[in-house]
């Protein structure tokens, strides 16, 4: 499994548009909009990954 294709926070498939289809250049998270505490939840050194949408409105919830 690649490691990109998965959430940092719940380890399920982010659904990232660029990993999944690069040639189509977009992705739902250019227009979600990530507040930047949701990063604090995740480790300095991680690589860096698509947190998925479930976990996105989780966390504004
Ligand atoms: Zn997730």
């Amino acid at each position: 499994m690649n490691q990109a294709k998965l959430c940092p926070l719940c380890q399920e498939d982010n659904k990232c548009g660029l990993t999944n289809n690069p040639s189509a250049g977009v992705c739902w998270c250019f227009e979600a909009g990530f507040p930047k505490e949701i990063f604090d939840q995740l480790a300095p050194d991680r690589e860096k990954v698509c947190i998925c949408e479930n976990c996105l409105v989780e966390f504004k919830s």
